[in-house]
């Protein structure tokens, strides 16, 4: 199939262009490099450097290369920033998402996988989580991608699209390609392992006074190439249906020190730590069932080990001890 994969320039859109590729899939890149690499875009997939809100090349981008089916994860998404801005998180997780709904009306693509959030629960009622538990999210960050995600029911409605709509939990590891570089980085598992490089002093735990089996929040980490091949797969479905699915890898899920204990396993370092207040907007445990996608269209996580995934980051980290600086 021919994909344009909006912010396939980033850390999880990068490697769902890989897999993509891998598949023998045509991959099209859009990205406005806002936040992206142009470095973690593989040789085998074209580019266009452009924004969403840019309707005409966004338009001419579908036409031009005959797109038939969009995998839409450009978007913001940070809690905390959402929070003291909203404005921006309605603009580019809606309003953009919305043009590109439009340009694709406007060109007949009907098919579309987009990245929604764990976040669409908010605090949640039980754990695992499934997709027919209650949504309530706790930020603008949950409230833009549950919009959009409402948004595409009405559409499918009225114009005939289909989508898979993925809830992501929290998505970790790394290819020898691709790995995970934010500017600032706010995601656990980088930062534990950028403390035991030593680029960063130490790390701080976000509250010990949970009620979970150790008092630090408990998360269900899984790996960015599960996560890419649940894109995949779902490509399959949209000519007749649409669909949500949760992500995660289920189970008991990782509390913060565990994850710290697991990377000072696999890295041999020390990793010093600190004990800081609880992050405004953190839920205590947020763990997925993702039965659905398993039993629909037989997903399985193939690393589920969270060593092998912080093996895989680690790796990537020493092979980029910059990220993709100077790599642009
Ligand atoms: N966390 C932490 N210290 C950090 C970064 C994160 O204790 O420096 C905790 C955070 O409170 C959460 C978990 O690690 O419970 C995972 O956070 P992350 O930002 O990686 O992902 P999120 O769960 O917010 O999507």
């Amino acid at each position: 199939m021919r994909v344009l994969v909006t912010g396939g320039a980033g850390y999880i859109g990068s490697v769902v262009t890989e897999e993509l590729i891998k598949d023998g899939h045509e991959a099209v890149v859009y990205d406005s490099l806002y936040k992206g690499h142009r470095a973690a875009v593989i040789e085998e997939a074209k580019f266009v450097e452009a924004d969403l809100m840019d309707g005409a090349t966004l338009k001419a981008t579908l036409e031009e290369h005959a797109i038939e089916a969009v995998i839409h994860m450009a978007a913001d998404s940070l809690v905390g920033e959402s929070v003291e801005q909203p404005a921006k998180y309605y603009r580019n997780n809606m309003v953009a998402g919305l043009n590109l709904l439009d340009a694709m009306r406007e060109t007949s693509v009907t098919r579309l996988v987009f990245s929604s959030t764990a976040a669409t629960y908010g605090e949640p009622l039980k754990q695992p989580i499934e997709e027919t538990d209650a949504t309530a999210p706790t930020n603008p960050y949950g409230e833009s991608k549950l919009a959009f995600e409402r948004a595409l029911k009405w559409y499918e409605n009225a114009y005939g699209l289909h989508y898979a709509s993925l809830r992501y939990f929290n998505a970790a590891g790394a290819t020898e390609h691709c790995g995970e570089s934010h500017d600032p980085e706010t995601h656990l598992i980088p930062i534990v392992l950028e403390a035991a490089a030593g680029t960063r002093s130490s790390v701080t735990i976000y509250g010990d006074d949970y009620p979970t089996r150790d008092g630090t929040c408990v998360r269900d980490y899984i790996h960015v190439v599960d996560l890419a091949r649940a894109h995949i797969l779902s490509l399959n479905i949209l000519d007749e249906r649409s669909a949500i699915y949760n992500l995660g890898c289920g189970g008991d899920g990782y509390s913060v020190r565990e994850v710290i204990e697991a990377a000072r396993e696999v890295t041999g370092l020390n990793i010093p730590v600190e004990t800081g207040a609880r992050r405004p907007g953190d839920p205590a445990v947020l763990i997925a069932s993702s039965d659905k996608i398993k039993s629909e269209l037989g997903w399985q996580p193939a690393m589920q080990d969270l060593k092998v995934i912080i093996q895989s980051a680690w790796a990537w980290m020493q092979a980029h001890p910059k990220g993709y600086e100077g790599k642009r």
